[in-house]
């Protein structure tokens, strides 16, 4: 079996950047379960994974357009403490969720804490970052009704519910 769309896979990966510093790995850990095809994993992985088999072994670089985008400096604003929810105290890296305007799901990362104002960061926090990835496919099989209509993987055998 071949990795294609409607696929779940898993896959074990360690994720670092252009300079080698560490960002993430399945190491010591369960496999990443996703689903092929469902925007689960950054689309330069993805594509790179199309149809692979278990047992292969791929470097793959990732360039931001295809990662988690560029930097958009756009996407970096100051507001006004008293604006953040009630009884939010604000952190440096703490992760806000907020509503655009068009209705869209908008996560926005706390990058400096003033007195008065906070800098937040719409862009993701590897935004504009080279990705390199070590990854090793562990399993392949089909996903199940359930994982299609959520889009999502549901674990090893997908029944597993998040
Ligand atoms: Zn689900």
């Amino acid at each position: 079996m071949n990795i294609a769309e409607r696929c779940v896979v898993a896959i074990d990966y360690t994720l670092k950047t252009a300079d080698g510093s560490l960002i993430d790995t399945s190491e010591g850990d369960e496999p990443l379960h996703y689903l092929h095809g469902g925007g689960q994993i950054v689309p330069g992985l993805e594509s790179a994974l199309l149809g692979k088999a278990v047992g292969d072994k791929l470097s793959v670089v990732v360039k931001p357009e295809d990662g988690y985008g560029l930097h958009r400096g756009d996407r970096v604003l100051t507001v006004p403490r008293s604006s953040l929810p009630e009884g939010e105290e604000p952190e440096v890296g703490m992760q806000l969720e907020a509503v655009g305007r068009r209705g869209e799901h908008i996560v926005l990362w706390v990058k400096e804490v003033h007195a008065e104002t906070v800098v937040l960061d719409g862009n993701h926090p590897l935004a504009g970052e080279t990705l390199h990835f070590d990854v090793e496919v562990k399993a392949i099989r089909e996903a199940t009704e359930e994982e299609l209509t959520h889009g999502h993987a549901h674990g090893p055998d997908g029944h597993h519910h998040h």
